[in-house]
């Protein structure tokens, strides 16, 4: 079949949901296409397997960003899920949804119908708590969303530290309200297996339904656009074969906030000139393609620990005897540490106590990690990451080639905006961060201090040590942003359409307008719920996806 009603591009935290809410319309034809496989992988499956995902260069489409002037030069390494499930399938599970104000403030920045109270309704949707349902949570959606079988002691010594420098505990983030506390995180896991989005919205039974096809190892290279109104994309498979397949109703591009904009640049539509420069025909001249480019900066705490039972995990000698451990407590009551996600603690505090909400989130890990998860470090420790939760610094994606396999060039310029508040932000961190590791409840474990390390105290230092080590917490956003109508920096309409290209929406993290101050997996599957919504609305009451 090459005809469809509706063609989504990527089958990550947004395409999954979309496939499923739009095939759940019987008279609907749909089509699904990812890039990456289906996934095989027990890495992504045992949340344990975060450990060692990073190993895995075929789950990922290895991005780096360009230089970062205001990180000592250095290229980031920029992790993207490539696999059904996207990111969705190896990232670190948080489910974090972010506060009311955030989306109170994409509203006031004309995101019309993103307010707090008109999203709610869609986080609801999608979850399945573990602890049922309320005002605030969903019980019956597919997203599976749970407590922590077994925290790791070493995390709980984090909630008691946090709450030794005056952090109140909470142990639910998600209230809407100001979270301003420390806790363990709930996880996307079910049954101690990863609830990726693949996972959670195309079950055995979705994936056999007679109206939703699901093409993997299949990239779209191109949207197929006439008389401005996208009709279809072209593919390759890995064999590199060719195809053309067509949408009579709309094309939804769910491909990130890296791959959708680049798409859109590649197909015409993006900064006229930039286009023009690598020989594209311009098809819609959209000055904010690409732009807005936000990302959330982590500084890196981290500690040895003295051994024994609260010694955390870690690569050691008697790792296999502990292994063989942790599977038969799994395999008889999916739990131990295989069920943990490893980032299971963390929180949010302010780095002025003036702030109307909190401007750095925290993720405790009780093991060391290193260069994502891309070395394996051998000893016992602790990992503390504090990020900053509304960076002023804007960056963007651009073309290097009109070569659809050529990656764009990221460049989130990190710390870059003129006064220095993210540099502010991130000092801030450090000294939260600091703090709480030396609260009395590390005492019985605290080893040495691994990084910063005890040379880096003054402010000089500081500000070198995080320019030396700043990275990623790997939330990406605003690079196709929603916005009102008359707004020129918004790409799309607050319905998510692309501002003059008929039947073309994007519905994934590069919709967002700003940041949200927490982590961006269920705030995506909540675009891509409210997406689903309009979409059927339209479907149904004939309306063509198209904007001024
Ligand atoms: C390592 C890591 C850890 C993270 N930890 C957390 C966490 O703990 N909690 C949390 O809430 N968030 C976390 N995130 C962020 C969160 O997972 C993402 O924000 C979210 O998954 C983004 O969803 P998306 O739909 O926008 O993109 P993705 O999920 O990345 O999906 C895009 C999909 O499109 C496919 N694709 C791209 N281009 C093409 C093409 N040309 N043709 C076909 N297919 C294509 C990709 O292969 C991918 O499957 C993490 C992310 C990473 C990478």
């Amino acid at each position: 079949m090459t005809d469809f009603d509706f063609i989504i591009v990527g089958g990550g935290s947004a395409g999954c949901v979309l496939a499923r809410r739009l095939s759940d319309d019987p008279k609907l034809k749909v089509c699904l296409i990812e890039a990456g496989a289906k996934a095989r992988n027990p890495a992504i499956h045992l949340p344990f397997g975060l450990a060692v995902i990073g190993l895995f260069n075929n789950l990922q489409w290895g991005y780096e960003t360009a230089p970062q002037q205001h990180l000592s030069k250095r290229h980031l390494f920029w992790p993207r899920g490539k696999v059904l499930g996207g990111s969705s399938a190896v990232n670190a599970m948080v489910y974090a949804r972010g506060m009311r104000a955030d989306y109170d403030n994409w509203a006031q920045l004309g995101a019309e119908g993103w307010d707090y109270d008109s999203i709610l309704p869609y986080f609801r949707k999608a979850e399945a708590n573990q602890r049922g349902g309320d005002h605030i949570h969903g019980a019956d959606g597919p997203l599976s969303v749970s407590d922590l079988p077994n925290p790791n002691p070493l995390s709980q010594a984090f909630v008691d530290a946090g709450a030794q420098a005056q952090i109140p505990i909470t142990d639910d983030f998600n209230r809407g309200e100001d979270c301003e506390a420390v806790g363990i995180y709930q996880v996307t896991t079910r049954n101690g297996l990863r609830a990726s989005a693949a996972r959670a919205y195309l079950s055995p039974d979705v994936r056999q339904r007679p109206n939703l096809t699901i093409l993997t190892q299949t990239s779209v290279r191109r949207l197929e656009i006439s008389d401005r109104r996208a009709w279809g994309v072209h593919t390759t498979n890995n064999a590199d074969e060719q195809q053309t397949l067509r949408a009579s109703r709309e094309v939804l591009l769910s491909a990130g906030a890296i791959n959708s904009p680049h798409l859109l640049m590649l197909s015409g539509i993006g900064p006229a000139e930039h286009l023009r420069s690598h020989g594209i025909d311009v098809v819609k001249d959209a000055p904010f393609i690409g732009q807005r480019l936000a990302d959330h900066l982590d500084v890196i705490t981290q500690f040895t620990s003295r051994g024994g039972a609260r010694g955390g995990l870690g690569f050691q000698w008697n790792l296999p005897p502990r292994g063989l451990r942790w599977a038969a407590q799994w395999l008889t009551r999916r739990g131990g540490t295989l069920a943990s996600n490893l980032a299971e603690a963390g929180g949010f505090v302010k780095s002025d106590p003036q702030l109307d909400r909190p401007d750095i989130q925290f993720h405790f890990l009780p093991a060391r990690m290193a260069n994502h998860g891309r070395e394996l470090v051998w000893g016992y420790g602790y990992t503390l990451h504090a990020c900053n939760l509304y960076p002023r610094s804007e960056g963007e994606i651009r073309l290097t080639s009109a070569d659809p396999k050529a990656p764009p060039m990221m460049d989130p310029r990190y710390l870059s905006d003129p006064d220095g508040r993210d540099m502010h932000v991130m000092m801030a961190a450090l000294d939260w961060s600091r703090r709480i590791l030396a609260a009395p409840a590390f005492d019985p474990i605290r080893g040495r201090e691994l990084q910063p390390g005890p040379g880096v105290q003054t402010e000089d230092e500081i500000r070198a040590w995080i320019m030396e080590t700043a990275e990623t917490i790997y939330h990406p956003v605003g690079t196709v942003a929603m916005g009102a109508a008359e707004d020129p920096r918004a790409s799309l309409t607050p319905d998510l359409r692309v501002k003059g290209i008929a039947a073309l929406r994007v519905v994934d993290a590069s919709v967002m307008p700003r940041l949200i101050g927490g982590n961006t997996n269920a705030p995506t599957i909540m675009i891509a719920e409210k997406a689903a919504e309009m979409i059927l609305a339209a479907a149904r009451t004939g309306t063509e996806a198209s904007t001024p």
